[in-house]
């Protein structure tokens, strides 16, 4: 598994922040990772 540096395209694993806001406050629930600031889940 490779694990390449993106500008974008992030999504699901590596996401750090969130695609909507840009926040990076998010939080992990299963496989489910989810932005507490606007609630957009992005797996
Ligand atoms: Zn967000």
């Amino acid at each position: 598994m490779t694990k390449e540096k993106s500008l974008q395209g992030v999504e699901a694993e590596g996401a750090d922040r969130c695609p909507e806001c840009g926040s990076k406050d998010l939080v992990k629930r299963g496989n489910e990772i989810y932005c507490r600031k606007c609630g957009y889940v992005i797996e």
